[in-house]
Protein backbone atom coordinates (compact mmCIF):
# COMPACT_ATOMS: atom_id res chain seq x y z
CA UNK A 1 0.00 0.00 0.00
CA UNK A 2 1.31 3.80 -0.47
CA UNK A 3 2.28 6.21 1.70
CA UNK A 4 -0.76 8.47 0.68
CA UNK A 5 -3.08 5.69 1.65
CA UNK A 6 -1.45 4.19 4.79
CA UNK A 7 -1.97 8.26 6.19
CA UNK A 8 -5.48 8.52 4.52
CA UNK A 9 -6.78 5.10 6.73
CA UNK A 10 -4.44 7.01 9.93
CA UNK A 11 -6.29 10.37 9.93
CA UNK A 12 -9.79 7.92 9.56
CA UNK A 13 -9.22 6.04 12.79
CA UNK A 14 -8.15 9.58 14.64
CA UNK A 15 -11.35 11.01 13.02
CA UNK A 16 -13.11 7.62 14.62
CA UNK A 17 -11.14 8.14 17.99
CA UNK A 18 -12.45 11.82 18.09
CA UNK A 19 -16.05 11.15 17.16
CA UNK A 20 -15.82 8.30 19.98
CA UNK A 21 -14.61 10.89 22.92
CA UNK A 22 -11.37 8.61 23.02
CA UNK A 23 -9.40 11.48 21.70
CA UNK A 24 -10.29 14.78 23.63
CA UNK A 25 -8.29 17.16 23.10
CA UNK A 26 -6.80 19.40 19.80
CA UNK A 27 -3.23 18.75 20.91
CA UNK A 28 -3.75 14.65 21.48
CA UNK A 29 -5.05 14.61 17.90
CA UNK A 30 -2.06 16.80 16.61
CA UNK A 31 0.07 14.73 18.28
CA UNK A 32 -1.54 11.34 16.41
CA UNK A 33 -1.78 13.22 12.94
CA UNK A 34 1.73 13.89 13.53
CA UNK A 35 3.08 10.55 14.20
CA UNK A 36 1.19 7.85 11.98
CA UNK A 37 1.62 4.45 13.65
CA UNK A 38 2.82 3.12 10.26
CA UNK A 39 5.91 4.36 10.69
CA UNK A 40 6.71 1.91 13.71
CA UNK A 41 4.93 -1.14 13.10
CA UNK A 42 7.28 -4.39 11.11
CA UNK A 43 7.02 -3.52 7.26
CA UNK A 44 4.94 -6.82 7.37
CA UNK A 45 1.78 -5.14 9.86
CA UNK A 46 1.96 -1.99 8.05
CA UNK A 47 -1.05 -2.07 6.82
CA UNK A 48 -3.07 -3.60 9.87
CA UNK A 49 -1.38 -0.36 11.92
CA UNK A 50 -4.90 2.02 11.35
CA UNK A 51 -6.81 -1.06 12.89
CA UNK A 52 -7.41 -0.11 16.43
CA UNK A 53 -6.06 -3.64 17.91
CA UNK A 54 -2.59 -4.22 19.27
CA UNK A 55 0.00 -5.23 16.96
CA UNK A 56 3.19 -7.71 17.26
CA UNK A 57 6.12 -5.76 17.30
CA UNK A 58 9.91 -8.00 17.89
CA UNK A 59 10.49 -10.29 20.93
CA UNK A 60 6.68 -11.30 21.13
CA UNK A 61 6.32 -7.72 22.57
CA UNK A 62 2.95 -5.42 21.41
CA UNK A 63 2.47 -2.13 20.61
CA UNK A 64 -0.67 -0.81 21.91
CA UNK A 65 -4.19 -0.46 20.36
CA UNK A 66 -4.45 3.38 19.18
CA UNK A 67 -7.33 3.86 21.78
CA UNK A 68 -5.32 2.40 24.71
CA UNK A 69 -2.38 4.82 23.77
CA UNK A 70 -5.35 7.69 23.38
CA UNK A 71 -6.37 7.11 26.76
CA UNK A 72 -3.00 7.08 28.77
CA UNK A 73 -1.77 10.31 27.09
CA UNK A 74 -5.51 12.10 27.74
CA UNK A 75 -4.92 11.33 31.21
CA UNK A 76 -1.60 12.12 31.30
CA UNK A 77 -2.59 16.09 30.60
CA UNK A 78 1.04 16.33 28.76
CA UNK A 79 2.16 20.20 28.40
CA UNK A 80 4.90 21.39 26.70
CA UNK A 81 8.04 20.97 28.73
CA UNK A 82 7.32 18.63 30.74
CA UNK A 83 10.04 16.10 31.64
CA UNK A 84 8.59 12.56 30.74
CA UNK A 85 9.80 9.15 31.54
CA UNK A 86 8.55 6.28 29.98
CA UNK A 87 8.81 2.69 31.03
CA UNK A 88 8.49 0.10 28.04
CA UNK A 89 9.85 1.31 24.18
CA UNK A 90 8.49 -1.06 22.58
CA UNK A 91 8.24 0.18 18.95
CA UNK A 92 8.98 4.13 19.86
CA UNK A 93 5.75 5.29 18.87
CA UNK A 94 4.23 6.35 21.79
CA UNK A 95 7.52 8.02 23.08
CA UNK A 96 7.30 10.29 19.59
CA UNK A 97 3.96 10.71 20.70
CA UNK A 98 4.76 12.27 24.21
CA UNK A 99 7.81 14.53 22.34
CA UNK A 100 5.17 16.31 19.85
CA UNK A 101 3.02 16.83 23.13
CA UNK A 102 6.26 17.65 25.33
CA UNK A 103 8.38 19.10 22.94
CA UNK A 104 11.33 18.40 24.64
CA UNK A 105 13.78 15.32 25.16
CA UNK A 106 11.94 12.49 26.03
CA UNK A 107 13.29 9.81 27.51
CA UNK A 108 12.24 5.84 27.50
CA UNK A 109 13.68 2.73 28.86
CA UNK A 110 13.49 -0.77 27.61
CA UNK A 111 14.32 -3.71 29.07
CA UNK A 112 14.76 -5.94 25.54
CA UNK A 113 18.20 -4.58 23.52
CA UNK A 114 16.37 -6.05 20.13
CA UNK A 115 13.60 -3.60 21.01
CA UNK A 116 15.32 -0.53 21.92
CA UNK A 117 17.39 -1.11 18.58
CA UNK A 118 14.41 -1.71 16.59
CA UNK A 119 12.49 1.75 18.36
CA UNK A 120 16.14 3.10 17.69
CA UNK A 121 15.62 2.88 13.67
CA UNK A 122 12.21 3.43 13.98
CA UNK A 123 12.45 6.44 15.60
CA UNK A 124 15.31 8.01 13.35
CA UNK A 125 13.18 7.47 10.28
CA UNK A 126 10.81 9.54 11.92
CA UNK A 127 12.98 12.03 12.60
CA UNK A 128 13.39 11.59 16.39
CA UNK A 129 16.67 10.67 16.74
CA UNK A 130 17.89 13.27 19.16
CA UNK A 131 14.73 13.85 20.69
CA UNK A 132 13.82 10.65 22.39
CA UNK A 133 16.59 9.00 24.44
CA UNK A 134 16.00 5.36 24.07
CA UNK A 135 17.89 3.24 27.15
CA UNK A 136 18.24 -0.34 27.80
CA UNK A 137 17.42 -1.41 31.46
CA UNK A 138 15.21 -2.56 34.13
CA UNK A 139 12.50 0.21 33.86
CA UNK A 140 10.66 -0.54 37.10
CA UNK A 141 14.11 1.08 39.11
CA UNK A 142 13.04 4.26 36.62
CA UNK A 143 16.31 6.00 35.28
CA UNK A 144 17.40 8.59 38.02
CA UNK A 145 20.00 10.45 35.88
CA UNK A 146 17.03 12.51 34.46
CA UNK A 147 14.80 12.65 37.44
CA UNK A 148 12.74 14.30 39.25
CA UNK A 149 9.54 13.64 36.22
CA UNK A 150 6.84 15.39 35.57
CA UNK A 151 5.01 12.59 34.14
CA UNK A 152 5.93 8.37 33.74
CA UNK A 153 3.87 6.50 31.56
CA UNK A 154 4.16 2.71 32.18
CA UNK A 155 3.33 0.99 28.99
CA UNK A 156 3.57 -2.32 31.18
CA UNK A 157 1.61 -4.03 33.19
CA UNK A 158 3.02 -4.40 36.83
CA UNK A 159 1.86 -6.34 40.42
CA UNK A 160 2.30 -3.00 42.14
CA UNK A 161 3.72 0.69 41.34
CA UNK A 162 7.28 0.16 41.82
CA UNK A 163 8.52 2.61 44.61
CA UNK A 164 11.60 3.81 42.67
CA UNK A 165 8.98 5.58 40.25
CA UNK A 166 7.43 7.42 42.85
CA UNK A 167 11.02 8.86 44.44
CA UNK A 168 11.75 9.72 40.93
CA UNK A 169 8.57 12.13 40.53
CA UNK A 170 7.77 15.74 41.23
CA UNK A 171 5.42 16.40 44.18
CA UNK A 172 2.24 16.99 42.00
CA UNK A 173 3.26 14.88 39.14
CA UNK A 174 1.78 11.57 37.81
CA UNK A 175 2.47 8.51 36.87
CA UNK A 176 0.23 6.28 34.91
CA UNK A 177 0.47 2.53 34.92
CA UNK A 178 -1.49 -0.33 34.67
CA UNK A 179 -1.10 -2.76 37.54
CA UNK A 180 -2.70 -6.03 38.16
CA UNK A 181 -2.56 -9.63 37.15
CA UNK A 182 0.73 -10.93 34.93
CA UNK A 183 -1.44 -12.26 32.53
CA UNK A 184 -3.03 -9.64 30.61
CA UNK A 185 -5.63 -7.88 33.16
CA UNK A 186 -4.56 -4.77 34.63
CA UNK A 187 -6.47 -1.26 35.83
CA UNK A 188 -4.92 1.52 34.94
CA UNK A 189 -4.03 3.77 37.90
CA UNK A 190 -3.49 7.25 37.93
CA UNK A 191 -0.94 8.03 40.55
CA UNK A 192 -0.63 11.56 42.11
CA UNK A 193 2.62 12.39 44.15
CA UNK A 194 1.42 14.70 46.62
CA UNK A 195 4.29 15.33 49.33
CA UNK A 196 7.91 14.59 49.15
CA UNK A 197 8.12 11.59 51.66
CA UNK A 198 6.38 9.89 48.65
CA UNK A 199 2.36 9.99 49.88
CA UNK A 200 0.40 9.25 47.07
CA UNK A 201 -3.35 9.86 45.95
CA UNK A 202 -4.85 7.15 43.23
CA UNK A 203 -7.21 7.12 40.80
CA UNK A 204 -8.31 3.86 39.02
CA UNK A 205 -9.21 3.90 35.47
CA UNK A 206 -10.56 0.52 34.82
CA UNK A 207 -9.73 -2.05 32.96
CA UNK A 208 -6.62 -2.45 30.95
CA UNK A 209 -4.73 -5.45 28.92
CA UNK A 210 -0.80 -5.20 28.88
CA UNK A 211 2.36 -7.41 28.41
CA UNK A 212 3.87 -7.95 31.58
CA UNK A 213 6.30 -5.22 33.45
CA UNK A 214 9.16 -7.66 34.69
CA UNK A 215 11.82 -6.29 36.50
CA UNK A 216 13.46 -5.59 40.03
CA UNK A 217 9.98 -3.86 41.28
CA UNK A 218 7.76 -5.85 38.63
CA UNK A 219 6.81 -9.38 37.43
CA UNK A 220 9.86 -12.06 37.70
CA UNK A 221 10.94 -13.12 34.53
N1 LIG B 1 5.06 1.90 24.41
C1 LIG B 1 5.29 0.90 23.41
C2 LIG B 1 5.08 1.39 22.02
O1 LIG B 1 4.76 2.58 21.84
O2 LIG B 1 5.28 0.60 21.08
C3 LIG B 1 4.54 -0.39 23.66
C4 LIG B 1 5.05 -1.08 24.85
S1 LIG B 1 4.75 -2.81 24.99
C5 LIG B 1 3.02 -2.88 25.29
C6 LIG B 1 5.50 -3.06 26.60
C7 LIG B 1 7.02 -2.99 26.57
O3 LIG B 1 7.49 -2.97 27.93
C8 LIG B 1 7.68 -4.19 25.92
O4 LIG B 1 8.51 -3.73 24.89
C9 LIG B 1 8.49 -4.83 27.06
O5 LIG B 1 9.69 -5.42 26.63
C10 LIG B 1 8.73 -3.62 27.95
N2 LIG B 1 9.09 -3.92 29.35
C11 LIG B 1 8.62 -4.89 30.16
N3 LIG B 1 9.21 -4.80 31.38
C12 LIG B 1 10.07 -3.75 31.33
C13 LIG B 1 10.97 -3.15 32.25
N4 LIG B 1 11.13 -3.59 33.49
N5 LIG B 1 11.68 -2.09 31.85
C14 LIG B 1 11.56 -1.60 30.58
N6 LIG B 1 10.74 -2.13 29.66
C15 LIG B 1 10.00 -3.19 30.03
Amino acid sequence: MEEDELYRKWMRLVENLEREGIIKSEKVKRAFLRVPRYKFVPERYRTYAHVDEPLPIPAGQTISAPHMVAIMLELAELEEGMNVLEVGTGSGWNAALIYELVKRDVYTIERIPELAEFARRNLERAGYKDKVHVIVGDGTKGFPPKAPYDRIIVTAGAPKVPEPLIEQLKVGGKILIPVGSYHLWQELLEVIKISEDNRVKIKNHGGVAFVPLIGEYGWRE
